[in-house]
């Protein structure tokens, strides 16, 4: 029987197809694994701006998530929008439950700036799931929030990392210094690892991080040591913006199942 990696998905619906579940699904189905979403809110977007949200009830996210870790062997969490605190404690406890290797995608707010957790969640964040975390991959501003409003990338590694996590990942694509490359800094425990560059494409992108954070699950799930796991993950992220689709008026979808 072939078989595929399970990796436990908590994030937002998205009816562009681009960001959120979407994202994840179609990233980790084309990486190999098998996703099992469970949904934390409903958003209200298109390919512009995010109209609204509404969280799922903390409890049914649990709920969702308990029957899903009771029937299947699940080998990786990845968390994008949780919405709520009370949903960041209920991934929290299931994480240390079940010992399972987490990537978290710091979602607050969309690729176009608009809000989508408020500073309990943020709180939550910092408090309850760092410190089940082995890799987070926040963008600039995210990394920013984490480290309590700190401005230096290695200062906010170092914050971070107080909080638990192991691996993190602050990805360049917010950092408006250099228009032509982008730059991410990974780093273990709070000490730099590597940086890793590539060109910034023209164009603005709808769930570019969702698409980078579930590809470095998807790769964590397959075994692969974290610095390959990192450079296939973006690998893969390039390759779909670069085969992105516009099917609204507003930013690109990236086509996640580009081949070549
Ligand atoms: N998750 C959901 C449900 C979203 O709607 C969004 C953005 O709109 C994101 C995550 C983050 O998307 P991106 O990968 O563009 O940062």
């Amino acid at each position: 029987m072939n078989t595929r990696p399970v990796v436990l998905v908590f994030g937002g619906t998205d009816p562009t197809g681009g960001a959120g579940l979407p994202a994840d699904i179609q990233t980790l189905t084309r990486l190999g694994c098998h996703p099992a979403p469970i949904v934390t809110a409903i958003t209200i977007q298109d390919s512009h701006r995010v109209h609204g949200y509404e969280a799922i009830d903390a409890s049914r996210v649990g709920m969702q998530a308990g029957v899903i870790l009771k029937d299947f062997e699940c080998s990786v969490i990845k968390t994008g929008m949780l919405a709520t605190a009370a949903t960041v404690q209920q991934v929290a406890e299931r994480a240390q439950r079940y010992r399972l290797p987490v990537v978290v995608d710091p979602v607050l707010a969309s690729g176009a700036g608009d809000a989508l957790a408020d500073d309990d969640l943020l709180a939550a964040l910092r408090q309850l799931l760092l410190p089940h975390t082995l890799l987070a991959t926040p963008n600039t501003h995210e990394a920013r929030a984490l480290a309590g409003g700190e401005t230096d990338p290695d200062a906010q590694a170092r914050l971070i990392a107080d909080f638990g996590c192991r691996w993190l990942l602050i990805t360049g694509t917010h950092d408006e210094a250099d228009d032509k490359e982008i730059t991410h800094r990974l780093y273990h425990q709070g000490e730099p690892v590597r940086t890793f560059t590539q060109p910034r494409l023209p164009g603005e992108f709808h769930g570019s991080g969702c698409t980078l954070a579930s590809a470095c699950a998807a790769f964590i799930a397959g075994g692969v040591e974290m610095e390959s796991v990192i450079e296939q993950a973006l690998v893969y992220t390039h390759r779909s913006l670069t085969r992105a689709i516009a099917p609204g008026k507003g930013q690109l979808i990236p086509g996640r199942f580009a081949t070549e």
